[in-house]
């Protein structure tokens, strides 16, 4: 299968903006052509690579919705990886805080290195809060193709997510423990043309799961064969 790349008017104007947007500081670096080339990996995985970025409030269910995803991806033999919220936050972003600039921060470098993993053929599930949309637009922008950024809302109440509590944050936010909270103290901005909107106050996880995928096969990213329908 090969990675279709598309020449729409919107394709084309992404990849100027995309080329605009891709700035380094250090003037001395040169880019090193692969010859193993993200076509050719998306060709021995059989599938494209992307990233499918899971958004919405604490508790809404982007953790469970991406590795529940990732499970079936699995067993279908693709090649996945699940960049979580607070497993970045132990590394690659332990000296981010959660102030506005510090939570743009942290999402431009998840992106960049979603990125890496698309460049490298693989589909990369994300599982962050990501309240702002500048933010997950820059994200958009940082890709080489737009259908590269699959933007999927997890759209759940507050008060459902609250009465869930998973982490018990809700509560201590509540108590004014925990400062910045999305949702309580600080504001989540839904996205206003989402791929794919999840209501998962409403469906089950294999419900969600099923759309999910189903958006993955009607846009080609993985071949829809007799074995994963
Ligand atoms: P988040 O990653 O957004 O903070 P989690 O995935 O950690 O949220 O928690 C979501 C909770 O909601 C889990 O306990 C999960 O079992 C439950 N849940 C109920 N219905 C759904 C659904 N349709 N999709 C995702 N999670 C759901």
């Amino acid at each position: 299968m090969g990675a279709v790349q598309g020449c729409s008017r919107a394709g084309r104007d992404h990849r100027i903006i995309h080329a605009m947007t891709s700035t380094s500081q250090s003037s001395h670096t040169v880019w090193h052509h692969a010859t193993v080339t993200r076509q050719r990996r998306e060709q021995l995985n059989g599938h494209r690579g992307v990233i499918l970025w899971f958004t919405g409030l604490s508790g809404s269910g982007k953790s469970t919705l991406a590795h529940a995803v990732e499970e079936r991806l699995h067993q279908q033999g693709c090649r996945t990886f699940v960049c979580d919220g607070d497993n970045v936050r132990h590394g690659l972003c332990g000296d981010l805080g959660f102030s506005r600039e510090d939570r743009a921060e942290n999402i431009r470098r998840i992106g960049q290195m979603a990125r890496l993993f698309v460049e490298s053929g693989m589909i990369v599930l994300t599982a962050f809060i990501s309240p702002f949309a500048v933010d997950r637009q820059r994200v958009r922008m940082m890709v080489e193709r737009s259908e590269d950024f699959i933007e999927v809302f997890c759209d759940c109440p507050l008060g459902i997510c609250e009465q869930r509590d998973v982490k018990g944050l809700y509560q201590r936010a509540r108590k004014g423990e925990v400062s910045d909270f999305t949702g309580i103290s600080s504001p989540y901005e839904p996205p206003p043309h989402a791929d794919l909107i999840v209501k998962t106050g409403e469906r089950t996880v294999d419900q969600c799961v099923q759309e999910v995928l189903a958006l993955l096969y009607a846009r080609g990213v993985v071949p829809l064969t007799r074995e994963n329908v």
